[in-house]
């Protein structure tokens, strides 16, 4: 057990806020990365042995995309192989490592995973829980320490943590403040075409782009244009204007409508809230007590889904007759998801999604304490009602909108009015190909296609983007969750942290290939 105060190991060096930040680029006059000759990398140069420090012989490896991800990945490749390479971040934000889920200062939202959990490398447990406490966040944020043991910060504050850490790259990294609207093959790596204009040279690529702005269901594309339907509920604002009284209707009951249910009862909504989905089901709360994961789900995998349940449910009735309850089962089945997800046969994975995926993410994504305080308090007051239900648009009466709802088992459609109504359905990633212009220029050059179950961009085991050919590319890589068609689990940012660090190190190891580059270190 940990308390804060009295045992947290404070050993590890805080990183910086005050380190500086990471050197900006703009336009096109980018100094040793506008389109020129091929690196060294390609024209085999690098020898063994041979420094790369402040030389422009160093492969150039371009992120595009600058969230949590991309910040990830540019932190392992550091780590991986100190100053072997110039990382260039793309990224159109202020900052790198908040991307959509961090960039964001609501202080009602908060990360749902531990601190202690959440943290740059998979394998270093604590290294966020200990640069909190170093830089004495849970002093100025008393709300985040839950039982005196765990701390569940804003998500603000892992942004914080991430974008120190990324700055602490210093002249390794750089950050230009653009979007990327087109990846072309050029002289054996990549140009990298941006919005501002700029044309950058890369010998490698990594897409580290990811959420999608939200989908509007077909039952409600005739409100699209109404003031009070609100698609983006993360875009900043969004429920600025939403009336302290107002009826609200939150389609959706994941973590998304907690975050919205958060948000609106800290500007002082006491109105009554309607959040319905298909079968009702909101997130889990995590476990009172740590337990250690518990199964095998990996040695003899199941190869269809339904036996993969009957396993999972023995599992936690094993654990239950231990007086253990479910979470570490479901725990070691997220740790497991990759050699779950790779022997279920494709048929197999997609009747996983259609059956399992909504109970699966429930259970998975925890919902933070302070967030389920609030939504306990309010079912109890009555102020929100979470159902079962499907739903279609009707005629608007006046301002107010008005839509039919139907109980879930029910053959009988009611009409109610609302005064909001918020999508809370989350990223339609499915669209990501139509969504995200670069990625439909990928697609439409045959460079990256979308996985077979749409979840995202189809790619190997390595991360590296399959083409319309069905060939891995050699030098374009996929890092975060579009990746996880492959790899089954990949959205926390656990998940994501381990993936960034599997592609640091096959990009390393890719460069030992091309040049006889010693080969990176084996992290223990
Ligand atoms: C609201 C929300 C809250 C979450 N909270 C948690 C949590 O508490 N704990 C947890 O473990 N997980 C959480 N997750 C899941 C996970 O951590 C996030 O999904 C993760 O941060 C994803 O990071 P990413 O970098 O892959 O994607 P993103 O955050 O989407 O970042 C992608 C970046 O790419 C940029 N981009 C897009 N197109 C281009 C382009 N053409 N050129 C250049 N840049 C481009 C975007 O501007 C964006 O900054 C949350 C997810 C969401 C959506």
């Amino acid at each position: 057990m940990i308390t804060y105060r009295m045992t947290h190991n404070t050993a590890s060096r805080p990183s910086n806020a005050n380190a500086p930040e990471p050197k900006m680029a703009g336009g096109n006059g980018f100094e040793g990365w506008t389109a020129g000759p091929s690196s060294a990398l390609d024209t085999g140069m690098i020898a063994q042995g041979q420094s790369f420090a402040g030389g422009s012989s160093r492969p150039r490896i371009i992120i595009i995309g600058g969230g949590f991800s991309g910040a990830a990945l540019a932190w392992h490749l550091h780590r991986t192989a100190p100053h072997r390479h110039k990382i260039l971040i793309v990224e159109p934000r202020d900052e790198i490592g908040r991307g959509l889920a961090y960039d964001n200062d609501d202080p009602a939202h908060r990360i749902n995973v531990p601190a202690l959990k959440m943290n740059l490398d998979f394998d270093e447990e604590g290294h966020f829980d200990r640069w909190l406490i170093a830089t004495g966040y849970p002093a100025r944020d008393p709300a985040s320490v839950i039982a005196g043991v765990h701390l569940f910060p804003t998500r603000k504050a892992f942004g914080d943590y991430v974008n120190a850490h990324v700055r602490e790259l210093g002249d390794a990294m750089t950050h230009k403040k653009a979007k990327a609207s087109a990846v072309i093959p050029d002289q054996g790596g990549y140009r990298v075409v941006c919005d501002d204009g700029g044309d950058i040279q890369a010998d490698t690529v990594v897409l580290a782009v990811c959420h999608t702005p939200p989908d509007v269901p077909a039952s409600l594309t005739q409100l699209r244009t109404h003031p009070d339907f609100i698609i983006n509920p993360w875009q900043s604002g969004a429920l600025g204007d939403i009336a302290p009284d107002a009826r609200v209707l939150i389609v959706g009951t994941g973590l998304t409508m907690a975050d919205i249910v958060a948000s609106l009862d800290r500007q002082g909504h006491r109105g009554h809230i309607t959040a319905i989905s298909r079968r009702g089901l909101r997130s889990q709360t995590h476990a009172t007590q740590f337990s250690e994961n518990i199964g095998d789900f990996a040695s003899n995998p199941s190869r269809t889904t339904l036996s993969l349940l009957r396993h999972v449910r023995r599992t936690i009735a094993e654990a239950a007759r231990e007086g253990k309850s479910w979470h570490p089962v479901l725990d070691q089945v997220r740790l497991q998801g990759f050699d779950i997800w790779r022997a279920l046969p494709l048929h197999e994975r997609a009747r996983l999604i259609r059956h399992l995926r909504p109970f699966w993410d429930t259970y998975r994504f925890r919902i933070a304490p302070q967030v389920d305080d609030v939504i306990v308090r309010r079912i109890a007051r009555g102020t929100l009602t979470i159902q079962a239900a499907s739903l279609r648009a009707s005629a608007s009466k006046g301002t107010a909108l008005s839509v039919d709802l139907r109980a879930r088992r029910s053959a009988t459609w009611k009409s109610a009015s609302f005064d909001a109504i918020i999508l809370a359905t989350g990223p339609a990633h499915g669209t990501v190909f139509s969504s995200n212009p670069l990625l439909g220029q990928l697609g439409s050059d045959g460079l990256a296609r979308p996985d077979p179950l749409g979840l995202g961009i189809d790619v190997d085991v390595q991360g590296r983007a399959i083409g319309r050919d069905g060939r891995a590319s050699e030098k374009l890589f996929v890092a975060g969750p579009l990746a996880r068609g492959t790899f089954g689990e990949l959205m926390g940012a656990p998940d994501l942290a381990r993936h960034a660090r599997n592609i640091a190190e096959s990009i390393a190891r890719m460069d030992v290939r091309a040049s006889r580059l010693p080969p990176p270190p084996v992290q223990a």
